[in-house]
């Protein structure tokens, strides 16, 4: 399976910031000492203006070009501006749109970064500066090799950007299983929002998982699927409120690729946030995603998916 990778594209953070940087290229160090047989390491080109443009404002991409957002617009995103920011940025949507022509292709591939879900079309937050899968999903249907795809967001908080950027447009079904007293404390409106109870644990949460992407599926017939599968959901997360064990998240992300390799669907999966106090816990997580998404790819190769 091809897997991209921007964690060499540095976004430069002050001492002591809550974001986990690091656990990109932990977990691309991890894949390959530990996966590498099953995984292409490729780095991604950069989104271009024009593929972010498709989902974004001028004026907010002008901002973030010329490093004019205003303090509070950065306070939003939670990182302070920097060209580094700028490039990582870019190359992380970047990553997204090439995992998903991979997809195309392959069945299945992934971003080993991506999944800022929480950004608008006129603005960032919450560690996002654009949103990857908006501009990916945009530009496959600009190419033409994808109608009706569908967003299913795993990470413990709502994919509320995502949701509010394809609000009105019944080509793209947004999904999103999240805690229900999670950030962001004003929900948007997704096609199918499930908001899960503090605590929620392993058998609850896959229960509602298998219900959620059969409904998904049913009613919008996708052709595509991008998987947002955070790693917050976990009991060891800083900022999720829900209580998944490790094996729980596997079980998880086996589940959404066997469900979308059944139904002939091909699948990009993203990586979205993390938190948990031990970076490792957090890798781990991760890796076992990109390997569960790897075994599908193989798997896949048997010719079950539908021709191009
Ligand atoms: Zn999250």
């Amino acid at each position: 399976m091809r897997a991209f990778y921007c964690d060499h594209f540095v976004l430069p953070l002050p001492d002591g910031h809550r974001f986990p940087m690091a656990k990109y290229r932990l977990l691309r160090e991890r894949l390959v000492a530990v996966n590498g047989h099953l995984i292409r390491f490729e780095e991604p080109a950069a989104a271009s203006w024009e593929d972010l443009a498709r989902v974004h404002t001028r004026a907010y991409l002008e901002a973030v070009r010329a490093g004019t957002l205003e303090s509070r617009e950065q306070r939003r995103i939670g990182f302070p501006w920097s060209p580094g920011m700028v490039e990582r940025s870019r190359r992380s949507v970047g990553g997204t749109m090439a995992a998903s022509r991979a997809a195309l292709d392959e069945g299945t591939a992934a971003n080993l970064a991506g999944g800022t879900h929480h950004a608008f079309a006129d603005r960032g937050e919450g560690f996002c500066v654009f949103n990857d899968v908006a501009v990916a999903a945009h530009a496959l249907m600009a190419e033409g090799r994808v109608t009706r795809p569908l967003v299913f967001d795993c990470d413990v908080h709502q994919g509320n950007g995502t949701a509010a950027i394809f609000r009105d447009d019944p080509a793209v079904f947004t999904c999103s299983l999240h805690g229900e007293k999670n950030f962001p404390f004003r929900k948007e409106t997704s096609d199918l929002d499930v908001a899960l109870p503090d605590g929620t644990g392993d058998e609850e949460y896959l229960e509602a998982l298998g219900s959620a992407l059969a409904t998904a599926i049913d009613r919008h017939r996708p052709d595509f699927v991008f998987y947002v599968a955070g790693a917050d959901a976990y009991h060891g997360d800083r900022f999720g409120r829900l209580a998944l064990t490790i094996e729980g998240m596997r079980a998880r992300d086996a589940f959404v690729f066997t469900a979308c390799r059944t139904a002939g669907l091909p699948v990009s999966v993203v990586m979205a946030g993390g938190y948990a106090s031990e970076v490792g816990d957090i890798v781990v997580i991760h890796a076992n995603t990109v390997v569960e998404a790897a075994r599908h790819a193989t798997r896949a190769s048997d010719g079950l998916l539908r021709a191009p």
